[in-house]
């Protein structure tokens, strides 16, 4: 059925209203979806086709460029979707839960409905460097639906508060024709349980769960990396009608720490050093992480940007694994606003060089004056 009639593929009239459209492709999408014709390339062709062509037809605007100068008009930002390209926006509008059943049905599901999972929750700590040093318990308050605690989730009072389903009679699921095709789907009226109530929980007005404000202590461990995730097993909403919880998520993001840059176990710490320490040699001192000082050697003719490396003075390896280090870069201090002495000296070392030393102080209103400042 390969062609460029968009119009032929639908089996549509060139004027046919958005409805006709709808109707057709729908029709035509389920006779050749991939989910009911497995291993079949002719049917999946078909299909990628079928998309195409509702894609156009089913946006007014790419209907009437389409109807003005064919497909070809379309090819510059037309952007069609490859395989699985759904015409994205109007999938839900089309299939509503028509797919969701085809799909249940394929994955085997059959009878009774599993009963859903709560929602994942998720919640952000931002803790400090000293915090995922040592490791920390973080309390996390936040809102979650729990069972009700009246009625067990149930929504009923009590065991007299439920009746069979009318609809399903007790089934769980409901059958209805779609063409050539007959559905099985959840009974809208009891949501797939085969019970409706007849007599709502007054706790929770017959919703089988509320809203609670929930604190938890969360432990954080030694060593946890910007941006780790952390995962508590169905500490999450609870599902709907006895479904399992959710997970909550806790993301865990650190504080800027005015001292050290991390990367991954190690840290990295500047160090000032001023111009005569550096050239004479002596002696620098480092925070460290754990808390206090540490000394370290500064060798004579040390230069800018110089690392030096204090092994196992980093973050804790994960599993008790050994310590990152730290690395001490050298910054190099230039004094600024030198006393007279000071620059008498830097004066001397620099004639000592053979550079020419400019004349003090007036340079300042020289260049005032060129800049104009
Ligand atoms: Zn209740
Ligand atoms: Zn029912």
């Amino acid at each position: 059925m390969a062609s460029n009639d968009y119009y032929r593929l639908l089996g549509v009239a060139r004027n046919a209203g958005d409805d006709e459209i709808k109707t057709a492709y729908r029709k035509l999408a389920l006779k050749y979806h991939p989910d009911r014709n497995p291993g079949n390339d002719e049917a999946e062709s078909s299909f990628k086709e079928i998309n195409g062509a509702y894609e156009v037809l089913s946006n007014p605007d790419k209907r009437r460029i389409y109807d003005q100068f064919g497909a070809e008009g379309l090819k510059s930002g037309g952007g069609r979707g490859g395989f699985g390209g759904f015409p994205g926006a109007d999938m839900g509008d089309v299939f509503g839960d028509l797919f969701e059943n085809l799909f249940a049905q394929g994955g085997g599901s059959r009878g009774r409905p599993r009963s859903r999972r709560g929602a994942d929750l998720k919640y952000a700590a931002e803790i400090t460097l000293e915090d995922a040093f040592n490791g920390v318990k973080v309390p996390v308050n936040f809102e979650r639906t729990e069972l009700c605690g009246e009625c067990d989730g149930t929504g009923a009072r009590g065991r007299s508060g439920v009746k069979k389903c009318p609809t399903c009679h007790g089934a769980g699921r409901v059958q209805y024709s779609q063409g050539f095709f007959s559905f099985s789907q959840a009974c809208p009226e009891c949501g797939g349980q085969g019970e409706v109530i007849t007599s709502p929980c007054k706790a929770c007005g017959g919703q089988g769960r509320s809203k609670k404000s929930v604190s938890l202590n969360i432990k954080i461990p030694a060593g946890v990396e910007e941006g780790a995730v952390l995962r508590v097993s169905s500490g999450g909403d609870a599902g709907p009608r006895g479904g399992s919880s959710g997970d909550l998520y806790i993301a865990v993001s650190l504080k800027h720490h005015p001292h050290f840059e991390r990367n991954k176990r190690d840290l990295v710490y500047e160090c000032a050093v001023a111009v005569w320490q550096a050239a004479l040699g002596g002696e620098g001192e480092v925070p460290l992480i754990e808390g206090g000082r540490t000394k370290i050697k500064i060798p004579p003719g040390t230069q800018h940007g110089k690392v030096f490396r204090l092994h196992e003075k980093g973050m804790p390896g994960p599993g008790g694994r050994p310590r990152g280090d730290l690395l001490v870069k050298v910054k190099l201090k230039v004094p600024h606003d030198l006393t007279p002495r000071q620059r008498e000296l830097f004066a001397e070392l620099a004639l000592i060089a053979g550079h020419e030393v400019p004349p003090p102080e007036e340079e300042k209103g020289f260049f005032k004056k060129i800049l104009g400042a």
